[in-house]
């Protein structure tokens, strides 16, 4: 589910003026959102939009000669496929296991998973379980949330998990890389304690409340 706030400003001396060329499907939405006239009230559409959960409405206010703001927030209802190899993924953390998609010729193993090995111009060979204790590659403390005024007691902390087992050289720069981990919180540990390199280990949902979602990892915490 996403939502998205929409601001519409309709200048109402205006929209008269070039409601005649509006398109008929656009003119006659207008018309039954009560639009062609200055929009002071909630009309019956959007309250049976609002009572259906598609939108929420925020009443409109009058800004300055014939200026109106009207705040609406939409709600989309939407799914998509996951795909094979996402979904595979998600379906092994549902039993509690994290898997990665192993290149057999390069012998990296890839998490989240890929199916396509681009250094080897080749399909990845197999799935393998990943262990659920890594170690800390970059790390945020964040105080806020989406809402910047609010200031939380308990600060958010989140950051990349490298996975053990994961680990590469490549073969051109000699660079020691690790090729499985991916972003996710931590907890049981206090800020001024988190570290890059520290050892972590995932704390699972019980089996019972997992959905097939990285959620399922309810965070990271040190060992
Ligand atoms: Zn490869």
């Amino acid at each position: 589910m996403s939502e998205k706030s929409v601001e519409v400003v309709a200048m109402v001396d205006q929209l008269k003026k070039f409601f005649k060329h509006l398109p008929p499907d656009l003119k006659k939405l207008y018309e039954k959102m009560e639009l062609t006239e200055a929009p002071t009230k909630k009309t019956q559409t959007e309250k049976d939009l609002s009572e259906k959960g598609l939108m929420t409405y925020i009443p409109n206010w009058k800004l300055d000669n014939g200026i109106y703001l009207g705040n609406w927030r939409l709600m989309f209802n939407y799914s998509r496929t996951a795909g094979y190899a996402i979904g595979t993924f998600l379906n092994g953390l549902k039993e509690g296991k994290i898997l990665g998609r192993k290149c057999n010729v390069c012998g990296r193993i890839l998490v989240p998973p890929r199916l396509f090995c681009e250094w080897c111009f080749r399909d990845t060979d197999e799935w393998v379980e990943v262990a659920d204790t890594g170690i800390v590659s970059t790390y945020s403390v964040s105080y806020i949330t989406a809402d910047p005024k609010v200031r939380l007691e308990k600060p958010i902390i989140s950051g990349v998990v490298w996975l053990d087992g994961t680990k590469l050289e490549t073969p051109a720069s000699k660079t020691v890389r690790h090729w499985g981990g991916f972003m996710h919180h931590f907890d049981e540990v206090k800020p001024e304690k988190m570290k890059i390199g520290m050892k972590v280990k995932a704390v699972w949902e019980p089996p019972e409340n997992r959905k097939g979602s990285i959620l399922d990892i309810k965070y990271f915490k040190p060992i």
